[in-house]
């Protein structure tokens, strides 16, 4: 399927920020284990480098974690690949654009992952607890033409009155699942959170059975910005 992203002429990038270096990344995700080419493909036709600084558009296509200010950063590329083919994994392998699956997403900071899963017809659901980071990634949205519903809030107690979810990101890591977000899963979804201690973590992969059960596997071993309670402007 083609990635729905609404692309002015500006966004389309020249050297540093255009198709030659977005290619090369797509090529190293590729070696390094991603193969659901509908990530690839979405991650081909997100621009990157509108979600940083301009300062740093130069590397934005660089498989690096970038700062986005207060301290947080856009996770690097390869972490959004495998984290976005986690959940889709869970998902129907043609998405129907008259009954988009739901996912819920906990830390907007950028906005990049949200738009990844908006581009593949995800209805995604986001939250982010710093006023700031979440006013720049609306913005994102908007001229991008992504359809993001996002709150203002402190991720840990989720999104109950859109619950349940076919999926759950969590971009931020913790010492343990939470497990508010866990009961916010729909039978079948997938819940992928990095659980750890503040140096490292693991990506934990969480399914939702028939019975209401859980089952959970690990995906490797990834490094995100802490999990933090309450909210600032
Ligand atoms: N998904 C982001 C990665 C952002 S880094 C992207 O694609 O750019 C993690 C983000 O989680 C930060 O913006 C941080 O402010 C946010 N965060 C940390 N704890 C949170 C919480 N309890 N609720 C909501 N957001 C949280």
């Amino acid at each position: 399927m083609t990635p729905r992203v609404r692309l002015q002429p500006e966004d389309v990038g020249v050297g540093m920020t255009g198709q030659r270096v977005r290619d090369r990344l797509i090529e190293r995700l590729r070696e390094n284990g991603i193969r659901d080419e509908r990530v690839l493909a979405a991650i081909r036709a997100v621009p990157r480098h509108l979600f940083v600084d301009e300062a740093l558009a130069a590397r934005a296509y660089e498989d690096n974690a970038l700062p986005i200010g207060h301290g947080q950063t856009i996770s690097q590329p390869w972490v959004v690949a495998r984290m976005t083919e986690a959940v889709l994994a869970g998902l129907p392998a043609i998405i129907d654009p008259a009954q988009p699956p739901k996912v819920l997403e906990i830390g907007t900071g950028s906005g990049y992952q949200a738009a990844i899963l908006a581009a593949l017809g995800v209805h995604v659901h986001t939250v982010e607890r710093i006023g700031d980071l979440l006013r720049t990634a609306r913005k994102r949205f908007r001229s991008l033409g992504l359809n993001v519903r996002s709150k203002h809030d402190d991720g840990r107690i989720g999104w109950p009155e859109h619950a349940p979810f076919d999926g759950i990101l969590v971009t931020a890591g913790a010492a343990a699942l939470v497990d508010a977000l866990a009961v916010q899963l729909a039978v079948g979804g997938t819940l992928v959170a990095p659980v750890g201690g503040p140096s490292q973590q693991a990506l934990m992969c969480v399914h939702r059975q028939e019975d209401g059960s859980f089952t959970s596997e690990e995906l490797g071993a990834v490094v995100f910005v802490p999990l933090l309670s309450g909210v600032m402007d």
